[in-house]
């Protein structure tokens, strides 16, 4: 590639031809502060923080550094009086339609906005303080709230509603002073086909738009003495918790999570990878079934509740596509309040499981019809790994300094399959290895063809006779595409796995939100992948039908994958639903 010299703040650099402003100032080690700008998905160059002062032979002049691209020779100031002060006038508009509530603010010491006003000193937004829009807070979808009171009008949101995910159920809605971020005909999100995946939550930089907090909720569960509160943690959680203490990203948090969550109060402390090798041993049956007898393939994987609300949405028509197994956040509720409950001699009526989950479609999919195996629902609440990091902080646990410890048994038991569930390629991974085993016999571990961030990736493996072609999607832009290849007929996959969020669970709509700055230099799906992956090479068993605990599950309670128990308690069924 060809490249082209640039000097930044008197520092001489190449930097490839194409590279912006912001790109080569980066390089250069000097950071450009943005709010609207994400790298290929919202690159509008519309909120001017990034102003910086460049000079291409005819003397210095402002520019949008996130989108300028640079030339032969150009100078850059990053940090000149000319840009400090450009950008702090354009602070002092933004606050002039805030409504600057940072007390009580859910992203108040995590927010973009609130953090460049520290860094420019800018400590009233009253300079052109003046009448504003007052906006009613949408609390109508199941999973999040809408505050435009807070919105900054950056349009992240919007960016990866319509183009990473394909959906574009929000936009911007009037014009000039009176534009706000709403849907169609001003619905509520949730009277709109929003699939809760949660993506633009992760993207806003301020609290415009933020989960459903159930925190007291939980607190009150575990001060009653008549209920045993069970927690269970989904594997991309350990993954990404971490970040909420200021750990790297990429650090392994699952002892000091366990720790912590035994300091919450939970009676149990129980691992979601248990259920997902439980899922595995159902969704590798219902494979072979389907393989077998004639059923209907592809077999599409079912375990993200955004995808599967997407399915039912936008292509109803392939809902028999889909596997009935109930997703591993269920299966772990439904096998806690039925076999657990039995063995322990408790009520279900009395066990509160509470969730853990990088996701905020969990929330959604609890209330879902046909899932409460035990006659009350499998999962009483879902919290976010935010929402735990602020238990946590709240409740003046030092997470940092709390030792490593064990999930409780059997309940905590799992495999290297269960926790590679959290990124793209996980389940199918997961699948096959029992799938191959149960087919031939034969052991399988790392399936490399089926790991990495691509947004599709296909593979075929010999399965005895079989030639099984799979493909793994992630991200909904993705998903469709695959999805139409397959309606078209020109796609002979037999399994599609299919993650709603980009990268799969580490990258959820529920994972602590890492400012832009980072996320556009940093691939954070690829950084928490790893924990995953490494926690599965260190495990001493790596195939879900290996699990000692699973192979308790069935002798004692559910007889064999696919049994009449089984289909009872682990699986369940769909709902066409239509656009809006
Ligand atoms: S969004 Fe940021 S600046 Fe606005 S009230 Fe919340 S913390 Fe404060
Ligand atoms: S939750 Fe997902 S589908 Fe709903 S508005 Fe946000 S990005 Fe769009
Ligand atoms: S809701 Fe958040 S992401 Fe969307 S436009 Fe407003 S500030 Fe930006």
């Amino acid at each position: 590639m060809e490249n082209i010299t640039v000097k930044v703040n008197g520092v001489e650099i190449s930097v490839p031809k194409g590279s912006t402003v912001l790109e080569a100032a980066h390089a250069a080690g000097f950071e450009i502060p943005t709010l609207c700008y994400m790298k290929e998905i919202n690159e509008i160059g519309a909120c001017r923080i990034c102003v910086t002062e460049v000079n291409e032979g005819r003397g210095f002049r402002l520019v949008a550094g996130c989108v300028y691209p640079c030339s032969n020779n150009m100078e850059i100031l990053t940090n000149s009086p000319k840009v400090i002060e450009s950008r702090k006038r354009t602070l002092e508009l933004i606050l002039s339609t805030h409504d600057r509530k940072c007390l009580s603010c859910v992203r108040s010491g995590n927010c973009e906005l609130q953090k460049l006003c520290k860094d420019y000193g800018i400590e009233d937004g009253s300079v052109y303080d003046g009448v504003n829009n007052q906006y009613e807070i949408d609390d109508s979808a199941a999973h999040m709230y809408r505050d435009n009171n807070k919105c900054i009008l950056c349009r992240r949101c919007v960016a990866v509603c319509g183009k990473t995910q394909g959906i574009g159920v929000i936009g911007a809605n009037e014009r000039g002073f009176k534009t706000y971020i709403g849907s169609a005909f001003d619905m509520g999100l949730g009277e709109t086909s929003c699939v809760s995946c949660g993506q633009c939550i992760a993207v806003c930089p301020v609290g415009a738009i933020s989960e459903k907090d159930y925190i007291k909720d939980v607190l009150a569960a575990i001060a009653d003495p008549e209920k045993t509160v069970l927690v269970q943690t989904a594997p991309a959680v350990r993954a990404g918790l971490g970040e909420a203490f200021g750990l790297p990203i990429g650090t392994d948090v699952e002892g000091k999570m366990v720790a912590a969550l035994r300091r919450l109060g939970f009676d149990k402390v129980f691992d979601t990878d248990f259920a997902a090798d439980l899922t595995i041993m159902e969704e590798a049956n219902e494979f072979i079934e389907r393989v077998q007898n004639g059923g209907v393939l592809p077999m599409i994987t079912s375990c993200s509740p955004g995808w599967v609300k997407f399915c039912e949405h936008y292509f109803p028509d392939m809902l028999p596509h889909l596997s009935t197994c109930k997703s591993p956040q269920q299966m772990f509720g439904a096998t806690a309040k039925t076999y657990w409950a039995e063995k322990m001699g408790i009520d279900p009526k009395n066990i509160v499981m509470v969730s853990i989950m990088p996701c905020t479609a969990k929330k959604f999919e609890i209330g879902r019809p046909d899932q409460s195996a035990a006659g009350v629902p499998d999962v009483d609440y879902s919290l976010t790994t935010r929402e735990l990091g602020r238990m946590i902080e709240r409740a003046g646990i030092n997470f940092n300094a709390l030792p490593d410890e064990k999930f409780d048994d059997p309940l905590g038991i799992s495999t290297g399959a269960g926790v590679i569930f959290g990124a793209t390629g996980g389940v199918m991974e997961a699948a096959l290895r029992t799938a191959v085993h149960t087919l031939t016999g034969e052991t399988v571990t790392d399936l490399p063809e089926v790991r990495g961030t691509s947004g599709i990736k296909e593979a075929t493996y010999k399965v005895g006779d079989l030639d099984v072609k799979v493909c793994v999607a992630s991200g909904l832009s993705n998903a469709r595409e695959v999805l139409e290849k397959v309606q078209r007929g020109e796609a002979d996959y037999q399994f599609i796995e299919i993650m709603a969020c980009p990268g799969g669970c580490v990258n959820g709509g529920g994972q602590p939100q890492v400012p832009m700055g980072i996320r556009n230099f940093v691939d954070i799906r690829e950084e928490r992948a790893k924990v995953l992956y490494n926690l599965d090479k260190s495990m001493p068993l790596r195939q879900s039908h290996n699990n000692p605990a699973i192979k308790e599950v069935y002798d004692t309670f559910f007889e064999k994958p696919g049994s009449h128990k089984a289909h009872e308690v682990l699986h369940t069924s769909y709902v066409k639903r239509s656009v809006n």
